[in-house]
């Protein structure tokens, strides 16, 4: 076996067996949307090569996704269209269904008589579902390819891990042999089914009922501008990332969440890049703990507890302890609706708020202090958590992410934290405050800017 085949083999597996259809081979895209250092487009034209087929790439398009707003999905769409033109002239079709993907596919896999069908690794419930119940209906073989994390989230590890510190060392353990560079995809062979229409976006994203988040424009969805966000980052956000990532004053972060969130940029080109560029080694190491170690144990957390965006996904000791502090009493406590529109009584939550809403992306020092104030101004932390994931999921481009329910499971219920000493409300999940972030970084300079950011920004 080749190099190729190897690399491409260990992160795939098959989920179902079954009769192949004398059609072409079809790519199920969903998480990882994007033609180059896709390794489940490189598994699907693998077998598409030995079988001697057609390729097809399809996409399941369901517009009231909880959560999808018109922001995410203008940069969702900008990005098919894309990716449907490279295809076309990689000789591979691009066919957008409508719909749930478990209804919406069987029938037309059946039409076209498909060979294997391929499918992106993602751990989220409602993929999951999706996937189970189109398993039941397929009859032909179905393979999952992990192209979103460097390491299959299978292989990185089978359990649940405590924390970052006991998740690490598997983790490094594989990282060299699995953080290589990536084949390229080539021309494809073997002639497939007439090439689609154009993507129409804009009619496309007319039929999507989430109408609170508008797009944005400070950041170009799709492959192409996700690639030059890649060198903007390595030139200018990498050097002096392990100083000033922290800050949000300080521009110290790479932007590319979103670009990953959609999988428009590969993670693995991103850390191979980073890797050999000329990077301080503090920097270089700090920023590939995030990329790496941070997001791939936010997938193991999804992968393994089904219970990842509940109360019940924490660890023991938060629950106990934020059971005890139920009957505290609470001298703020708000709706969604009062946070959803930034009216608490902190001047910096609120700005937090007007950010997120208004440009789709908060800090990340941001995003800890953001949460942790809405499980002290709730009424219990199942309140807190859905208010912090509806936010979350409706205004952030790269919500509706495994990143998110971790990071916000976290804030409110220690999830990879360790005890604190115990405070009101928050028993012995970590506290954070104003009076801490002003040690940080510019709190009011920050507010001003949010504030004229805010009224230019505005849509
Ligand atoms: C309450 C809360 C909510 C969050 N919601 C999201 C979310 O919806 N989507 C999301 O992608 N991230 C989320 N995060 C994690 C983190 O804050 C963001 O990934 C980061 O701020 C994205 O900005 P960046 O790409 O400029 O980050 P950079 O600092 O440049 O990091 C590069 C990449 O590393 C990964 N990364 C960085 N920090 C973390 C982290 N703490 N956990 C896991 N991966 C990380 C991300 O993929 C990120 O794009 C959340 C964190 C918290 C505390």
């Amino acid at each position: 076996m080749n190099r190729k085949s190897r690399d491409i083999e260990r992160r795939s597996r098959l989920l179902v067996d079954g009769r192949r259809g004398a059609g072409p081979v079809v790519y199920w895209l969903s998480r990882d949307q994007r033609v180059h250092d896709n390794w489940a487009l490189l598994c699907a034209q693998q077998e598409a090569l030995i079988r001697g087929r057609g390729l097809v790439v399809v996409f399941c398009l369901v517009t009231d996704y909880p959560g999808g707003e018109q922001r995410s999905y203008h940069f969702l769409l900008a990005g098919l269209a894309e990716l449907a033109r490279q295809l076309a002239e990689l000789g591979i079709g691009f066919v957008l269904l409508r719909g749930d993907p478990a209804l919406a596919l069987p029938p037309w896999l059946h039409r076209i008589d498909a060979c294997t069908l391929i499918g992106d690794f993602d751990p989220l419930r409602l993929k999951r579902q999706w996937q189970r119940r189109l398993l039941a209906e397929i009859g032909i073989p179905f393979i999952e390819v992990d192209a979103h994390n460097v390491i299959p989230a299978w292989i990185a590890s089978n359990k649940r891990e405590y924390s970052a510190a006991t998740f690490r060392p598997k983790y490094r353990r594989l990282i060299d042999d699995y953080l290589t560079d990536i084949p390229a995809v080539i021309r494809h062979p073997h002639p497939g089914p007439a090439a689609s229409p154009p993507l129409e976006t804009d009619r496309l994203l007319g039929e999507v009922t989430g109408r609170r988040a508008g797009p944005v424009n400070w950041l170009v969805p799709g492959e192409t501008a996700g690639k030059a966000a890649v060198e903007t980052a390595l030139n200018d956000r990498l050097p002096g990332y392990a100083s000033r990532r922290n800050d949000p004053c300080g521009n110290g972060q790479s932007n590319l969440s979103p670009y990953l969130h959609f999988g428009q940029i590969s993670a693995q080109r991103l850390a191979w890049r980073v890797s050999g560029a000329p990077l301080a080694e503090e920097d270089r190491q700090a920023f590939l703990e995030e990329l790496l170690v941070r997001r791939e144990l936010a997938d193991n957390f999804c992968l393994h507890e089904s219970d990842y965006d509940r109360f019940a996904g924490f660890p023991a000791w938060a629950r106990q302890s934020l059971d005890e502090h139920r009957g505290d009493r609470r001298p703020y406590c708000y709706s969604l609706a009062e946070l959803e529109n930034g009216g608490s009584h902190e001047a910096l939550w609120n700005a937090c708020q007007r950010d997120l809403v208004a440009t789709g992306k908060l800090h990340g020092y941001l995003r800890m202090y953001w949460a942790k104030k809405i499980l002290e101004w709730t009424s219990e932390p199942e309140e807190a958590l859905h208010i912090a994931i509806t936010l979350n999921d409706r205004y952030s481009l790269d919500g509706r992410d495994a990143n998110g329910y971790t990071g916000i499971a976290w804030s409110i219920g220690g999830v990879h934290d360790r005890a604190w000493p115990r405070r009101l409300i928050f028993g012995k999940v970590r506290f954070m405050n104003e009076k801490g972030c002003r040690r940080k970084f510019a709190v009011d300079d920050y507010i001003t800017a949010v504030n004229l950011n805010h009224r230019r920004d505005r849509f």
